[in-house]
């Protein structure tokens, strides 16, 4: 149903590759270019953010990666979450988690832009890895002031103060849970999250994002 959806769409509104906007197949993610210019993110993050056993990434944040997320913001880089989350899956296939959830976005503004990208990579990787997606069970408060516009520890405070948990959250005690964002920056945001998950009774907390931003990642 979906498929034929696609295919018919593509004759009225072309497919094309998130990366860097040329048309691809209907079905196509990420042109084959953009596929090998993806820098990809070997290891686990060395020292995950606190209150995360550990944090995996799929692509560097560079290059085609960042404009991938650019079009993810814009509503058109849906291609590059489903590429993404496919290799995020492989990661953390045998992870032993039970339930998926991922960083909220304060409600206002995730009715302005109608999704968030972060719920949107959850619900693909959980798909794959056979689990449920979750995104109910933290909130953000709404800010104007932006994250990237502070110093890392100033970060940490201030992500601290920007998360709540759902009134009517599920019970997780106990459970081992993936954590999903579109980019693991300094980890003040999954930090924040992973500390609120934990209070709840979680019992561990595994970070996954599209992207990672390294210094030198080395070949
Ligand atoms: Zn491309």
């Amino acid at each position: 149903m979906s498929k034929a959806f696609d295919y018919i769409a593509d004759i009225f509104l072309p497919n094309r590759c998130p990366c860097c906007g040329s048309f691809i197949r209907w079905d196509g993610l990420v042109c084959e270019e953009c596929r090998k210019g993806l820098a990809l993110c070997e290891n686990s993050a060395e020292i995950p953010p606190e209150g995360c056993s550990a944090a995996v990434s799929v692509f560097v944040y560079d290059g085609c990666a960042k404009q991938g997320i650019y079009s993810l913001k814009d509503g058109c880089g849906k291609g590059f979450a489903v590429c993404g989350a496919e290799l995020l899956a492989e990661r953390l296939n045998g992870s032993g988690a039970e339930l998926v959830t991922c960083v909220p976005m304060a409600r206002r503004k995730r009715a302005e832009r109608g999704y968030n990208q972060a719920e949107l990579i959850a619900s693909e990787l959980a798909k794959r890895l056979g689990l449920e997606c979750d995104p109910r069970i933290l909130t953000r408060r709404p800010t104007s002031l932006e994250q990237h516009d502070l110093s890392a520890a100033d970060r940490n405070e201030f992500a601290k103060t920007l998360y709540g948990v759902s009134k009517k959250h599920r019970d997780i005690a106990g459970m081992k849970l993936i954590l999903v964002d579109d980019v693991h920056t300094t980890g003040a945001t999954l930090a924040a999250c992973a500390q609120k998950l934990l209070s709840l009774g979680a019992s561990e907390v595994l970070a996954a994002t599209l992207c990672r931003a390294v210094k030198k990642e080395k070949k």
